[in-house]
């Protein structure tokens, strides 16, 4: 079912679960997460993030991944991830996303509450969430991206109370897009947002954080995680795989088969890491 997760991420935020959210690049591993969240009954989000708005436009996202949520058995957002983009997001809106993210984060502060709160208004009026990120996390494949590597606790504070966001993303250490290794978070700085800030938070660079760290953030008031690379490269190793193996199939219903087993079991170890219940 379609969800705007506005209720189960606050709840995750005061629990010992935490929401992932996976960037998907098409039918197969949306399909992928949609089952393995069904097998585990957790309710999760398909995000798109610019890569993919940029390859298909937003309208046959919005169609697609919409009419996948909405016949999954489990509660599934449809979500717009980092976009910095005004008219873009309003097309998401229009075309079935259910929850957004708009990426101010490069902005000075006075500007980036401004232009959050111009979305917080539209998306209201559509009953969709809207996440929202103070400070920001860098990319390990872009060099020189990020303004601000850690989020400063006074402007999480006036970011949340005056943009009215549903969850606010937050920059404590983690850095998107890590392939081999770990990033070092700082507690002592999301203990003190979190300490602070009545608003679920949001780690984003989900594939890049130790597993013990993701375990520990299940106890803070994180509500959502959002993960992309570890699916990107089960998907594509095991693509390799196959077609090194079977060097006469050009089916690629035939090649994805197995690349998306692979999605499936690394979307549901995320889930049971995340879940501390477990
Ligand atoms: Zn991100």
């Amino acid at each position: 079912m379609i969800c705007n997760m506005k209720t189960i991420i606050k709840e995750a935020a005061n629990s010992n679960y935490i929401v992932p959210g996976f960037n998907v690049f098409g039918y197969e591993d949306a399909i992928a997460v949609v089952r393995a969240a069904e097998e585990l009954n957790k309710p999760s989000l398909l995000m798109i993030n610019k890569l993919a708005a940029d390859y298909m436009p937003i309208e046959y996202w919005g169609k697609l991944l919409r009419a996948i949520a909405e016949d999954a058995k489990v509660p599934i957002s449809v979500h717009l991830d980092h976009c910095k983009n005004f008219d873009l997001i309003i097309r998401a809106i229009k075309s079935g996303f259910s929850s957004v993210m708009y990426d101010g984060s490069q902005l000075p502060i006075e500007e980036n509450i401004k232009r959050t709160k111009e979305i917080t208004k539209v998306a209201k009026v559509f009953d969709v969430s809207v996440e929202g990120e103070i400070g920001s996390v860098p990319y390990a494949d872009i060099p020189g991206h990020a303004k601000d590597l850690l989020t400063k606790v006074d402007d999480a504070v006036r970011f949340t109370t005056e943009t009215n966001v549903d969850w606010v993303a937050v920059a404590v250490g983690q850095v998107h897009r890590l392939q081999h290794t770990k990033s070092e978070i700082n507690f002592d700085i999301l203990k003190e947002i979190q300490n602070n800030i009545s608003k679920p938070i949001v780690i984003h660079g989900g594939s890049g954080i130790k597993e013990t760290d993701l375990i520990k953030m299940t106890k803070y008031k994180v509500g959502k995680i959002n993960v992309g690379t570890s699916l990107r490269m089960a998907f594509g190793e095991e693509l390799k795989h196959q077609v090194i193996k079977n060097p006469e199939e050009f089916d690629r219903i035939k090649l994805f088969s197995e690349p998306s087993k692979a999605v499936i079991e690394v979307t549901k170890k995320m889930f049971n890491i995340l879940d501390s219940n477990n």
